[in-house]
Parts: C-alpha cells; sequence; structure tokens
C-alpha cells in the first residue's frame, strides 16, 4: 500500500509562510481529516500532499521518495487529487469526464483499452452514478455533480485519494451522500483517504484519524475522540462550545455557544436582581474535584443551612456542580451470577453528564431506609429544578450524615457502566438511560439476598421502581470532573486492574481507549460465567482471571507482577516505600495524574487487595506515583460509611 508523509514541510506564497514546518504521517488504509480555521493552511497542504505545490522547505514523501523527484504521471498512478469546486468542459457527459480520470494510465498513442472502460464502469458502480452516465455534467444536481467528479478521481485507480472541501455548497444530505460514498470506498476497498473539511461535526463522524490545524502548525491529530475537545475548538476555530457525544454516531459533537442565549438569560435574571458573580461557575467546579470524603466531613461542624435572600435563589441546575437526580427503574438484566445491570432513566438525567466518556465516572446512589424515601430536606434541595443558592447549600452532606441511617437511608458509589443520551441508537426511550452494573455479594437468608443496602436494592429492584442518585450536572462540568480518576496524560501502554468491582470501569474505559494505546486489562471475577464481554479499539489485550476457591485478589496480583517487571517498562524509578495506610480507618485512595509518562497504571478493587498491589508497583517496580492510580473500592467486613 502506498505511503505519505510530510516531513518538516514549509509551504509558502510570495514569500509569506502559510505551513510551518509540518510533519505528518498519513495512516494507511484510513481516512484522515483536516480540520482547521479558513486559512489555516488545509487547502494548501493538501496541494502540497499532492505534488500540485513545491515546498519552499522540508519534502513530501511518496513512498519514501521525494513526490517532486517522480514523474507527474507517475504519481498519478499512486495519487488521485479532487481540488476544490472543479469546473468540467461546457457540455461534457458523465462518462466522458470520468474517463478522463484514465489519462495516467494510457501511453503516448495509446488508445482507450478495455482495461480502461472497465475502470470507468467500476468507477461509476462504485459512486452509484451509472445511471448518470450520458447525463451532461452541467445538467447534474450539486451531489450528483461531486460523485461524478469523484468517480473521476477513482477511475485513476488509486490506493491514495486526497479530496478537498468535497462538500463545499452542498446542501446536507447532499454531504451526506458525498461523505458515505468516500468512507465506503475507504472500507471496501481499503483507499487510503484524506480529505480537507470545514465541518467539524462531519469530520468527527466520517475520520478514522483527525488532523487540527492551527496557523499552518498541527494542534493535534489523534482519533477524533482525542481531538475535539472543548479546549482545541476554542484553540484552533476561537469558539467557545460544549462537547456532548453525537446521539447517532457516538463520535464527539460539538455545540458552538455563542452569546445570543447567555446575553438573555443574564438579562431576564438582571430584571429579578439576580446576579451571576464570574467566580461562580468556577467554585462549584473545584467543589466537585475535590469531592469530600467522609472522614474530612466528620471534621467539620454540622453547619445549619443559612437564611438566603428569596432572589438569591436559582434552580440547582444553573449552579450545582453536582446535582440529585430522581430516576426510575426501567430495565433489570442478570449479566452472570455474580453481575446484575439496572438501567435507570427519566427526565432529570437530561442535566446529567460531563459531555465527554464517562470512563471510571463514579456516582452515588441513595438507597431509601426500610419502608421510608431517601428524599430527605438535603437531597431534595440538589434536585435540577429545586430553588436553592450557593450559600445555603454549604455543608449539606455533613447534614446529610449526622441524620439517623434509618431514617435518612445509606449512600454507596457506583460506576457508570454507560449513559445513553435521548436518541442514541440503543436507546429507545424518551428520556436518557444510565445503566450501573452491581456485584451481586452476600448471602442467601430465606430466599433473599442479605449483602448490603446497594446489592439489596439491586437484587429486589424491579422495573418502575425509584433510584436517587447524585452526579455531575452536564452544565457545569466537563472532562476535568473530579469524580473520574482515569487521567493517563499522554501514556501510551497502560494496565487496568481490578477485581468484579472494579469491571464496570475498566469495561467502560476499554470502550473509550484510541486505538493507539496498548496495555493489559486484568480483571478478576468470582467465576468462569462471571466474564462479561468487553471491547475496545485499543491495543490493550483483556484478561479475565477466575478466582475460584483462590484467595481474593491472589491471581491478580500475580498477573499484574507478570505484565509490570522489575523495573517497570516506561517506569520513572524513584524507590520510594509508600506509607502505610490503615485500610480498615481509612480509605486507600491516591490518584495521579500522568502528563507525559509512557506508562499508566490504574488499579481498583478490595483495598487490602489495593495496598498489596500498590506495595509493589510503587516500591519493587519503582513506579512514579503519578502514574498510577490506586483506589479501595471497597473493604472486607466493612461497609462503605
Ligand atoms: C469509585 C467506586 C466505584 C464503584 N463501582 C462499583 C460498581 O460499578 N459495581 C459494584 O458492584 N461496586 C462498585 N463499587 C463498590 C461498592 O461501592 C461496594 O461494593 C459497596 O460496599 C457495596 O454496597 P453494599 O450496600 O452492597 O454493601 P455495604 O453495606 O457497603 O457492605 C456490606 C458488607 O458487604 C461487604 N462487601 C461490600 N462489597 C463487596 C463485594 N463486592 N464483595 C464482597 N463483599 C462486599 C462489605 O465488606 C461489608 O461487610 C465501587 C466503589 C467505588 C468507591
Amino acid at each position: 500500500m502506498a505511503q505519505l508523509q510530510a516531513n518538516d514541510l514549509t509551504l509558502a506564497y510570495d514569500k509569506v509562510t502559510i505551513v510551518d514546518e509540518l510533519s505528518l504521517d498519513i495512516p494507511t488504509g484510513e481516512v484522515t481529516i483536516v480540520v482547521g480555521a479558513n486559512g489555516c493552511g488545509k487547502s494548501t497542504l493538501l496541494r502540497a500532499l499532492s505534488r500540485l505545490l513545491k515546498p519552499a522547505g522540508g519534502k513530501v514523501l511518496l513512498d519514501g521518495q521525494d513526490i517532486h523527484t517522480k514523474p507527474a504521471k507517475e504519481v498519478a498512478k499512486t495519487l488521485g487529487l479532487l481540488p476544490q469546486s472543479p469546473t468540467a468542459p461546457d457540455g461534457i457527459t458523465a462518462r466522458e469526464l470520468i474517463s478522463r480520470g484514465r489519462y495516467p494510465h494510457q501511453g503516448l498513442f495509446k488508445r482507450f483499452s478495455a482495461e480502461d472502460e472497465a475502470a470507468v464502469n467500476r468507477a461509476l458502480e462504485l459512486t452509484g452514478t451509472m445511471e448518470l452516465a450520458d447525463r451532461a455534467v452541467d445538467e447534474l444536481s450539486g451531489g450528483q455533480r461531486q460523485r461524478v467528479w469523484i468517480a473521476m478521481a477513482l477511475a485513476q485507480e488509486t490506493e491514495l485519494l486526497l479530496l478537498d472541501e468535497p462538500t463545499t455548497f452542498l446542501d446536507v444530505a447532499h454531504q451526506l451522500e458525498v461523505l458515505d460514498v468516500i468512507s465506503e470506498l475507504n472500507r471496501t476497498r481499503g483507499i487510503t483517504v484524506v480529505i480537507v473539511l470545514h465541518d467539524l461535526n462531519l469530520a468527527a463522524r466520517y475520520a478514522d484519524h483527525l488532523v487540527a490545524l492551527r496557523e499552518g502548525k498541527i494542534y493535534a491529530a489523534g482519533h477524533p475522540n482525542e481531538v475535539v475537545t472543548e479546549r482545541t475548538v476554542k484553540d484552533v476555530f476561537g469558539m467557545p462550545s460544549r462537547v456532548i457525544p453525537d446521539p447517532v454516531a457516538g463520535t464527539p459533537l460539538v455545540l458552538p455557544i455563542g452569546r445570543h442565549r447567555v446575553l438573555r438569560t443574564e438579562n431576564v435574571l438582571a430584571a429579578q436582581g439576580i446576579v451571576r458573580s464570574p467566580e461562580f461557575v468556577e467554585l462549584t467546579k473545584s467543589a466537585v474535584k475535590q469531592e469530600p470524603t467522609v472522614a474530612d466531613e466528620l471534621q467539620t461542624p454540622v453547619l445549619a443551612p443559612q437564611e438566603v435572600e428569596p432572589a438569591q435563589l436559582r434552580p440547582g441546575a444553573e449552579h450545582l456542580a453536582t446535582l440529585a437526580y430522581q430516576c426510575m427503574v426501567m430495565r433489570t438484566q442478570d449479566l452472570t451470577p455474580a453481575f446484575r445491570r439496572i438501567t435507570v432513566g427519566g427526565t432529570d438525567l437530561s442535566h446529567f453528564g460531563t459531555n465527554s466518556h464517562s470512563l471510571d465516572m463514579r456516582i452515588k446512589l441513595l438507597l431509601p431506609p426500610a419502608g421510608g424515601s431517601a428524599l430527605t430536606e438535603e437531597i431534595a434541595a440538589l434536585r435540577p429544578e429545586a430553588l436553592s443558592s450557593p450559600a445555603g447549600q454549604e455543608g449539606w452532606y455533613r447534614r446529610w450524615l449526622s441524620i439517623d441511617p434509618s431514617s435518612r437511608g445509606y449512600m454507596r458509589t457506583y460506576t457508570v457502566r454507560a449513559f445513553r443520551e435521548v436518541g442514541h441508537r440503543d436507546n429507545l426511550g424518551d428520556t436518557a438511560e444510565l445503566d450501573i452494573d452491581f456485584v451481586m455479594h452476600g448471602q442467601v437468608v430465606n430466599g433473599a439476598l442479605q449483602g448490603g443496602p446497594a446489592t439489596e436494592f439491586a437484587d429486589r429492584a424491579q422495573v418502575g421502581d425509584e433510584l436517587l442518585l447524585l452526579g455531575p450536572n452536564r452544565a457545569l462540568s466537563d472532562e476535568t470532573y473530579g469524580g473520574i480518576e482515569f487521567r493517563p496524560g499522554g501514556a501510551r501502554r497502560v494496565v487496568l486492574a481490578g477485581d468484579e468491582t472494579a469491571a464496570p470501569a475498566i469495561c467502560a474505559i476499554l470502550e473509550a481507549l484510541p486505538a493507539n494505546v496498548t496495555g493489559h486489562a486484568l480483571i478478576e471475577v468470582p467465576d468462569t460465567d462471571d466474564i462479561l464481554g468487553a471491547s475496545t479499539r485499543s491495543g490493550v489485550s483483556v484478561q479475565w482471571l477466575t478466582r475460584g476457591t483462590n484467595e481474593h485478589g491472589v491471581l491478580l496480583a500475580a498477573a499484574v507482577k507478570d505484565v509490570v517487571a522489575i523495573p517497570a517498562a516506561g517506569a520513572v524509578h524513584t524507590d520510594a516505600d509508600p506509607e502505610d495506610i490503615d485500610i480498615d480507618e481509612q480509605i486507600l485512595w491516591e490518584t495521579g495524574a500522568a502528563e507525559s509518562a509512557p506508562f499508566y497504571a490504574w488499579i481498583a478493587g478490595e483495598a487490602g487487595m489495593v495496598k498489596e498491589l500498590r506495595r509493589y508497583l510503587v516500591r519493587e517496580a519503582g513506579i512514579n506515583r503519578k502514574q498510577v492510580a490506586f483506589m479501595g473500592y471497597w473493604r472486607r467486613g466493612k461497609t462503605e460509611n
């Protein structure tokens, strides 16, 4: 397969530098889409990649050879280009135009051969333009014309196809028609495609590899899930936005914020004498990052709720980073003997999320006391529509803790296994929905499971039951949300290790990992029947360990030692001895954010097991603690709080 690269490429018109020392490897067999603001150099780059523009510095390499040292006709046998807004000669038919694509294959005196004829017919077929073959190109609609141009580039039968803004001036249906044809060609014939596109959402949907250019340099490149972030949109397009998962394709979807609605809201609030302080949003955000632990909370006095002027009251959705979501059980599913999935939904969930993948996002479940309700005054004030003020909400958790559990109920921590917006292809309901995978631990007494309030809830849950949960408010949370601990930074090799309580988080992380990450996922579950499916595009190998009669964590510890040898590859050796933590008194919770280290480990499960792995990884394998997250998800013999 042909390979295309740019090495230190500088491109200039009239001594004005447009592209500056840019290096780029086009992934073979994939669709690469180049995006960027007008004038950032993306079309100029495409011209240079296709040999139309000679670089002022650096080289374009086609199969390792400088493209400018190759004759144009030879390049055209490997690489086809569809320029921006091409014009066809008057009166030419579609078939005649497409036949011109065969030019590089014809010798000086050679006539149009049977082989050429066959190539043209193939191109007509692949682009669905056979019925247009004898029509004049200038009579066709924009979408049809563009398909004919693509057919011309295809008739060239090249392994590489470069297209400059192939959807410009087309309405949205025709834009999709053109991109679907290109995508199908890539999938069915393995053609390497490079497209310059101005529509970021279509680019995120169709690209395998996305390149964002800013002022002639690569700002970010990789899988769309990695590249399309609110930060990139701001820096590359100068536009504040929200990025949410596209409910149709699951790829990132950019929603520009603009000023229109923001100004209107401010006006309405100002008319009611309510002034939004600029620090406010930041304050509520940091409150989530440093989630108070039970121990922290117990050290602070119980504050009575502050009196608040009615004019300062606003719906929680406007100012609370963590909201209480009142949900209903939509489905229950016994996945395996050890795992039960409870799917909840409800209109409150339209406020839920961080506008990014949930990874190992934790939520708190509020389990009602026997015969009572979990909707205490403190929790009710956290509902999205409930009126409250920041001052009035201070210390709510401490107040909730001070109530007798037999009347307030219990709080337990779980993972969002999956969150599906309304309209998601797997959500047929009319509200968003969320899956939670419960480990069914405990003992069956008189036909009912006794294992703790959360497990007992899951055991008895019926469609229509209520469940309250606490989670992020999407209006005030982004991918930096404090309830997500998986922070691998730039690490390309990861180890994910955990027992069954960490399986939902590991499976969710695996689904989000991009193709260029490798490593190991090690998951210890009670039995062979408890092995769940895990899917990933990454190169991470997934190993399920079945405990059987072994002690909890023994197999996992051995497997971690196998994959993280001493000294660990990519580890920054520190020789540090981790300080002892009394896991029966304290929560074992150490999470670092890897920045540029090549290796990152994420370990969760029973606290004793995690402590053992922490000792091995930090002391014996010498891994820097910034490169590891150690999380005691539960402690043998202890309830969560
Ligand atoms: C960030 C985070 C994410 C989590 N995600 C999940 C998740 O997605 N799914 C999940 O099932 N759990 C998850 N957990 C673990 C879960 O919070 C605990 O297992 C919790 O204790 C269960 O609550 P409970 O009411 O059933 O039991 P509790 O009332 O807390 O405990 C009752 C008894 O059961 C024991 N026990 C608790 N959990 C287990 C277990 N798994 N196996 C055997 N004995 C146990 C306790 O030691 C105690 O003796 C997560 C924990 C954290 C911190």
